[in-house]
């Protein structure tokens, strides 16, 4: 149990039991310190799981699967209904929480608790409502029928950004589907997963059908839970490195997978946008969780005539804000997850300025506790530089000037990566045609935001495979099945 003083005003202490929550039961033990980024305290220790617990996790998913997958959808519907409800009435722990291991802003901590409540929500909507086929085969000799079956045990790997959304979006659809799941958390942020676990047991999610479970080796221990053929499908999100490694585990045992990854997201100024409001979207692009998030603009281009002012509006936005534990009520960017993240950005930008790009604010890493690094603008960015190849993930913006629509195209598609992208233009039309051009999975239009449960969220090229969110969502947990019918 944490025992912080931060949560004394709270009146469910349960809520911050941890240990590895398999079959509907806390298992205790230790081994994962869990850090406060702000400060580099141990906050409170995980159990590391091995071998065994990965076992007696699949047995416990296994063991509830038929119950699970024979559960009315609307059964199931009601129990994530309550989940969900279940999150609201908890949003302000659950928000705190999220800010004491992740380091985020209350408000922006706030903001993920609704949205990942609002995965369960949705996916209580789709349970009831997932449609099979039926049609003539052209030559008339049969019917053709098809039906959708969940598609056996999951393993979820989530990352520590969106610590409650990002397994929320996958724990929705699978359940939604009659799925049961294993959950393995990012180890520097368990303990937001272990709090919902929690609650989904107060929701009625039968014991077993969902299972929580931290391990200081992700390696061996995913490895050990693909080569179990009871389990059938792998969901990632993280990285693009740890996604091909674990692709190719996956292929050893032939195992589906739906991949979230990286991101290197674009960020297109046209001369004829709207210069406030192009401000105000790039400040949510950029800097909701201080920009460690893969949607966040990593590369913004803007054209020869609005360049100068959008460059000094950004500045002066990014200098305005208010650098801090994000616990704190007037924090704006709190600090990022490590000190290994502080030291990346501080690569990223010191190659930059040292290759001729200027910065406008911040560029300079503080000398103080916690894993901080300050808002940034950097001008007159060489091209070619790590800092636009490779995922900031801080509060830096890195502007880059451009003359032409085709220009912008290419420089916006010069990456492995194809998750977001972002186009401001008051020509609705040539704004769609830029969009039609760029090679990602998601765009914005005159907007910092895209991320929405009814929307299918996912990448092209190396930012992944399958989407999350929307109604196709529940069908990444759902296998077709065709019956050829003689009638
Ligand atoms: P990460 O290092 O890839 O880790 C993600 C998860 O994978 C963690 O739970 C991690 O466990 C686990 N993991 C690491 N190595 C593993 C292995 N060999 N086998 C099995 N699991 C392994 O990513 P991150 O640093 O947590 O998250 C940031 C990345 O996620 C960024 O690239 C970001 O763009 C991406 N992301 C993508 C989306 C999307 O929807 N496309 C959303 C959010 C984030 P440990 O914590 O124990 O190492």
């Amino acid at each position: 149990m944490m025992n912080d003083t931060r949560f004394s005003g709270y009146a469910d202490p349960s809520l911050h039991a941890h240990g590895l929550w398999i079959g509907g039961r806390w298992l205790g033990g230790a081994g994962i310190p869990v850090t406060d980024p702000a400060t580099g305290q141990t906050i409170a220790e995980v159990p590391d799981a091995g071998f065994a617990e990965a076992t007696m996790a699949v047995d416990a998913a296994a063991a509830a699967a038929e119950g699970w997958r024979s559960t009315p959808p609307r059964q199931r519907s009601e129990i994530l209904r309550r989940w969900f409800e279940l999150m609201r009435e908890h949003a302000e722990e659950l928000a705190l929480l999220i800010s004491l291991e992740n380091g985020k802003a209350l408000a922006d901590a706030r903001g993920e608790v609704a949205y990942a409540a609002e995965f369960f929500r949705w996916y209580s909507e789709e349970a009831s409502r997932v449609a099979g086929e039926f049609r003539t085969t052209p030559s008339g000799t049969h019917r053709i029928l098809v039906d959708h079956e969940p598609i056996g045990i999951a393993l979820l790997i989530t990352p520590w950004n969106f610590p409650a959304a990002m397994a929320t979006r996958k724990i929705g659809p699978a359940l939604a589907a009659g799925c049961t799941v294993i959950l393995k958390p990012a180890s520097e942020t368990p303990l937001t997963a272990y709090a919902m676990a929690r609650l989904g047991a107060e929701a009625g999610v039968p014991d077993g059908v969902v299972n929580v479970l931290t391990t200081a080796r992700p390696g061996p221990f995913t490895a050990a839970i693909l080569a179990d053929p009871r389990v059938r499908k792998l969901s990632f999100t993280g990285s693009t490195g740890v996604g091909r490694t674990l692709l190719a585990e996956a292929a050893k045992t032939v195992v589906s997978c739906s991949m979230e990854l990286g991101g290197n997201a674009p960020f297109l100024v046209f001369d004829d946008a709207d210069l406030e409001a192009t401000l105000d979207a790039a400040m949510i692009a950029k800097m909701r969780n201080a920009g460690e998030a893969c949607t966040a603009a990593n590369r913004f281009y803007v054209q020869s005539g609005i360049h100068d002012a959008f460059v000094e509006g950004l500045t002066a936005r990014m200098r305005a804000m208010k650098v801090g534990p994000g616990y704190e009520a007037a924090t704006e960017c709190g600090p990022m997850i490590t000190v290994q993240a502080v030291d990346k950005i501080d690569r990223l930008v010191s190659e930059a300025v040292t290759q001729g790009a200027k910065a406008t604010t911040g560029g300079t890493r503080p000398g103080n506790d916690g894993y901080y690094y300050p808002p940034t603008v950097l001008r007159d960015v060489p091209l070619g530089m790590s800092i636009g190849r490779e995922e900031i993930f801080g509060p830096v913006a890195a502007v880059y000037r451009f003359e032409t629509e085709a220009e912008a195209i290419a420089l916006a598609n010069n990456t492995e990566y194809g998750l977001a992208a972002y186009v401001f233009s008051r020509d609705l039309v040539r704004a769609m045609r830029v969009g039609k051009g760029i090679d990602t999975g998601m765009i914005g239009i005159n907007r910092g935001l895209m991320s929405d449960p009814a929307a299918p969220f996912g990448g092209t090229k190396q930012s992944g495979l399958g989407r999350e969110g929307g109604v196709t969502g529940i069908l990444e947990f759902m296998e077709p099945k065709y019956y050829a019918v003689e009638f």
